[in-house]
């Protein structure tokens, strides 16, 4: 094994693998840019390099500084982590160049599975199942209208090399093809400096189905099963299960052996991922599922297989990567219980899943299940890199099992005032539906309006009154007078929970916690986060935000498209410009008929949160 190991990447993943490092020996070498100075994996590590400032191109995705890095500390061996370069060839190459072992998967196989159409092709070859499609070198918007019109809408627009959910427009009619496709592009050349497209077939009732394989160097490869991702938003995994929910024996063994064989097709070596999408319309079927893509890296949910088969993925990349036989035979791979994993995120689900920034005051994670974090309290989620706070992973004997312990476990989460969706992945993990299986990549958008806390249910509202009334010392009425209503047994206060006053009860025997945050007092309710108060006239504020034409920059990003001009007459629901951050694009429109005032925007400048961006005039009544 090596005598020691850099890790090219940041936060959750690199603290992963200095876990397993440690437990071999492996002297570790952290990198990190001047943002993540404080982050626990530099802490953690055996050494640690600064790299650059925080932008990822001048830090964690600079290729020459990484070297530096390696070369300085005299690294053995590098793993990528995932994201950044993990499935980068030149960066394999390069490593392996100046001496180092490559912990990930050959440049070869990275090749050949790094743009989506080529891999597909190689993949119909190989006689794998693949979803059809248009993958062609022709990439004029008329012949990609044409093969839309011929694959039958409604169809999926997908950058050749995308990845993240990023680069793909999904279109339903023809008469929307063509302002699809000038965004994906649009969004594909600034992603992937890599603006060419496939199309596909949109899968109606999609599963995303994937099976982690694994390789190593005398010619042995298997596979550790299945996992399904259909939880997504934006394309994105949230929640990831292992074993999928109706997956039968034969049909696990069809895509598990399809998927093996994908991994011999291009002589892997380490970890993989296959990823099938699947038509559930009628439940998991061999003949409807459909290879989308290979991952060449260890995946985010990678904690959903390893608590199913009870093996260290991180210690099998290792051995692999240092030439030895992997730890188990096909044979020796066995299924235990069912396990889920839920991401959380720094993000709003109230709207959109905009990513939300900041110092995360307070943070408190679950104990109950596995959690797999970068950050902790006083560290700052920061616009630069992926927002993920961490990972909870609850293993059960079943499903139900598995379910009840996230629930538990989500609902234990606190973090202010970085919003989150750990509400969101509580609600998720004790839906009916969701418990039935009925998922697929839709379920969230179809059911998100009931799974998003908009207001606070009474009982939260009642553990406001009752926190804040006990706060009320030495005479704990005597701040309320004047909005005590009745007298004990029932007593009632206006207290203000999020923006909005309500009228709460007070129970001497609730166990409600509010905690006090600097000068904020904080409500947790099943990873909910309510500020509380009691009413004054600044804080209480009304629903309906504004209504005064100004238009705000949602989040941090970058100006990328500039649709109108000063004085420009605009419409309800014109689009005035794109700002683009961390992994989305979002649109911003006019929010009634008027004229374009105080225009702040050009192409590429950066703006933060709340920014003033412009101001749309109402026209006279
Ligand atoms: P997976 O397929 O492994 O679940 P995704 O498809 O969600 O992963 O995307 C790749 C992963 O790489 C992300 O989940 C994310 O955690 C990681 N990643 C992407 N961008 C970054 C980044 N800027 N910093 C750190 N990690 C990143
Ligand atoms: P990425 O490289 O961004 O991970 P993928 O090709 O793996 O891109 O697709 C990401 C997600 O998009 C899938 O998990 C699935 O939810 C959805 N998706 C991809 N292809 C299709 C399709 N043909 N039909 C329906 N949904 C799809
Ligand atoms: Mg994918």
């Amino acid at each position: 094994m090596f005598e020691s190991l850099l890790i090219a990447n940041r936060g959750e993943i690199a603290r992963r693998i200095i876990r397993t490092a440690n437990g071999l020996g492996i002297r570790t070498i952290a990198v990190y840019s001047e943002a993540d100075a404080g982050l626990p994996h530099v802490r953690e590590a055996s050494e640690a390099v600064e790299i650059g400032p925080a932008p990822a191109r001048e830090s964690y995705l600079s290729i020459p500084r990484l070297l530096d890095a390696a070369a300085k500390t005299g690294a053995a061996a590098v793993h990528p982590g995932y994201g950044f370069l993990s499935e980068n060839a030149e960066f394999a190459e390069a490593v392996q160049a100046a001496g180092m072992a490559w912990v990930g998967a050959p440049p070869s196989a990275i090749r050949a599975m790094g743009l989506k159409d080529a891999a597909k092709a190689l993949m119909q070859q190989a006689g794998v199942p693949v979803t059809p499609g248009y993958m062609g070198e022709d990439q004029s918007e008329a012949r990609l209208a044409r093969e839309a019109n011929a694959i039958g809408y409604p169809v999926l627009i997908k950058a050749v090399a995308g990845g993240g959910g990023k680069g793909m427009r999904r279109v339903d009619d023809a008469a929307d093809f063509a302002a699809a496709l000038a965004s994906c592009r649009r969004e594909a050349a600034s992603s992937f400096g890599d603006e060419r497209v496939l199309i596909e077939k949109y899968i109606l009732n999609p599963r995303h189905i994937e099976v982690q394989v694994f390789a190593d160097s005398l010619g042995n490869a298997v596979h550790l099963f299945e996992r399904d991702c259909s939880v997504q938003r934006r394309h994105q995994k949230i929640i990831e299960e292992a074993p999928a929910p109706g997956m039968d024996v034969a049909t696990r063994q069809a895509i598990c052996e399809a998927a093996v064989k994908a991994a011999r097709t291009v002589d892997y070596i380490g970890a993989g991922t296959i990823e099938f999408i699947a038509d559930a319309s009628e439940g998991l079927r061999a003949d409807r599922i459909w290879f989308m893509e290979m991952n060449t890296r260890l995946q985010v949910e990678h904690p959903v297989t390893e608590a199913i088969t009870g093996d260290d993925l991180v210690l099998w990349q290792l051995k692999a990567a240092a030439g030895e036989p992997l730890p188990k035979t096909q044979e020796q791979i066995v299924m235990r219980g069912w396990a889920v994993e839920a991401r959380l995120y720094a993000e709003n689900p109230q709207t959109g899943y905009l990513p939300s920034t900041g110092v995360l005051q307070h943070l408190r994670l679950p104990t109950g299940a596995r959690v797999d974090s970068g950050v902790e309290a006083g560290n700052e989620i920061t616009s630069f890199y992926d927002p993920m706070i961490a990972k909870i992973i609850a293993h059960g004997r079943d499903r139900n099992a598995a379910l009840d312990r996230l629930t538990r476990a989500c609902g234990d989460i606190e973090i202010w005032p970085v919003k989150s969706n750990a509400n969101l992945l509580c609600r998720i993990a004790g839906d009916t539906d969701f418990r039935a299986g009925a998922v697929d990549t839709g379920f969230l958008d179809r059911k998100g309006g009931e799974l998003v806390a908009e207001e606070p249910e009474q009982a939260v509202i009642d553990a406001a009154a009752t926190s804040l009334s006990r706060r009320s010392s030495p005479d704990p009425w005597a701040a309320l007078t004047g909005f005590r209503i009745a007298t004990e047994p029932d007593l009632r206060v206006n207290v203000v929970v999020g923006a909005k006053p309500y009228l709460g009860h007070i129970n001497p025997t609730s166990a409600a916690r509010a905690v006090a945050i600097g000068e904020e007092t904080v409500l947790f309710d099943k990873g909910a986060a309510w500020l509380i108060g009691l009413p004054s006239a600044s804080r209480v504020e009304t629903a309906d935000g504004g209504g005064d034409g100004a238009v705000l920059s949602p989040m941090p990003g970058l100006v990328t498209v500039v649709e109108t001009s000063e004085g420009a007459r605009v419409r309800k629901g014109d689009l005035l410009m794109t700002i683009e951050a961390m992994k989305m694009e979002h649109s911003l429109r006019a929010p009634f008929d008027g004229t374009v005032q105080g225009l702040r925007a050009s192409v590429g400048i950066s703006v933060s949160e709340s920014q003033l961006m412009a101001t749309v005039v109402k026209d006279e009544a």
